[in-house]
């Protein structure tokens, strides 16, 4: 098996993009174990991969997201297509998910063909002396989900700004190494899409005992008017020390604006495909997990893969996107308008609201919605204005989060379009 060798380079602008597209190209590879219990929908060249930081593991580029209702079906024709990274979480579709997965791994014999990642999002309820019951707990619920003995990764889900200080608590560490010990996973990690990404990334770093971080990331944070420094510093230093970096989020609202995209359609650039090529260019960058829903995705996903040269016409029509909906799509830089909108965590509400009008989860957004603080919620506290001057990108925050507290609070208003 050959690697594409995305070894870290510490490059943290957009130049470092267009440097790495203007290289281009992609190495091809052969999986082995590839028993196919249904044809792939790309035929031919191999899924490229990369090796996961310090992990040391060889693994797919492309790895599959599984946040939504998947089937079995999709699953196999994904791993036929020689997909052989997998995220999914023990909240997915309450837990569904997970064992969907178990009983395609099972059937078809390819659970040591995959990396599997699975996540506990129970830690932010329960934490203190119960926490290492808990985690061994919600671990072995996983696994006999999805029917293994073991995953790859175990993550702390969605960890916040807030919690920070878990992954310096001993008590954690402790939890998750006990889980490593007994042969439960072999990997520790954790996703992450709070305003407070760069903090947790350094966090991560430095604590020690994280092997992998999943965050948010697209074309989107790479320039711009707030530029995300602080990210990218916070991605150099973790590829400096070899953490496995695995992107998600990576459309960055490129499916959202049909609108905004009819002439740059016209002229036949796919932004989808752009989009995902984009953060394959970042060579800090291992894995991007995208959430594919349709056989059509996933075939242009794995096509990508294996070119993943992005034309200088495609990033300069791909810049012309980002730049003409930068205002409509809240890029998730809360520590600009937060302090500002006094309680609301508007990166947090304004994702919720997208989980509910883009990617149609209504009752998963509602249900996040309604599980924040009251005071995360009292909108006539907030001073909203002022987190609206403090916008770069110009968004209208009062009355983005006003819809999202109508359509995810207890009253309901009829359809708009995504943030
Ligand atoms: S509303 Fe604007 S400043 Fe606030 S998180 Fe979204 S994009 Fe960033």
């Amino acid at each position: 098996m050959s690697d594409l060798g995305q070894t870290p380079c510490g490059g943290s602008n957009r130049r470092h993009f267009l440097r790495a597209a203007a290289a281009g190209g992609a190495a091809t590879i052969g999986i082995q174990g590839l028993a196919s219990a249904q044809e792939p929908v790309a035929a031919g060249k191999a899924v490229p991969t990369a090796t996961l930081g310090r992990t040391g593991e060889k693994v797919t580029i492309l790895g599959m997201g599984t946040s939504w209702t998947l089937s079995p079906s999709f699953v196999q024709a994904a791993i036929a297509s020689g997909v052989r990274y997998i995220d999914t979480s023990e909240t997915y579709e309450n837990a569904r998910v997970e064992k969907i997965l178990g009983e395609v791994l099972d059937r078809t014999k390819l659970r040591k063909d995959v990396y599997l990642v699975t996540k506990n999002a129970s830690f932010r309820r329960t934490m203190g002396t119960g926490a290492a019951k808990m985690f061994q707990d919600h671990l072995d619920a996983s696994l006999e989900r999805l029917k293994t003995d073991h995953v790859d990764c175990y993550y702390l889900h969605g960890i916040a700004g807030n919690q920070v200080e878990l992954l310096a608590d001993p008590g954690v560490k402790a939890a998750f190494e006990s889980l490593k010990k007994q042969g439960k996973t072999r990997f520790f990690g954790l996703s992450c899409h709070d305003a407070r990404l760069p903090e947790i990334i350094e966090a991560a770093v430095d604590c020690g005992w994280i092997d992998q971080i999943m965050f948010k990331y697209n074309f989107r944070d790479v320039g711009g008017v707030d530029r995300h420094d602080d990210l990218q510093r916070a991605i150099d230093k973790a590829a400096k020390a070899n953490l496995g970096l695995i992107a998600m989020k990576t459309q960055g609202g490129a499916i959202n604006f049909p609108d905004k995209m009819a002439d740059l359609q016209a002229k036949g650039f796919k932004k989808e495909v752009a989009a995902v090529k984009s953060v394959w260019l970042d060579g800090r960058i291992q894995v991007a997990v995208s959430e594919m829903t349709t056989r059509s995705d996933l075939r242009e996903n794995v096509a990508a893969s294996q070119d993943k040269a992005l034309t200088a016409r495609d990033q300069r029509l791909l810049e012309e996107y980002r730049r003409r909906t930068a205002h409509l799509y809240c890029h998730g830089c809360g520590h600009l308008c937060e302090t500002t909108a006094k309680g609301v965590p508007v990166a947090t509400v304004l994702r919720y609201l997208r989980y509910y009008e883009v990617y149609g989860k209504r009752q998963e957004a509602r249900a996040l919605y309604q599980a924040l603080p009251p005071q995360a919620r009292d909108l006539a506290a907030a001073d909203l204005a002022a987190a609206e001057d403090a916008c770069p990108h110009g968004l209208p925050v009062a009355e983005l989060v006003q819809r999202a507290d109508a359509r995810m609070g207890d009253r309901v208003l009829g359809r708009a379009s995504g943030v």
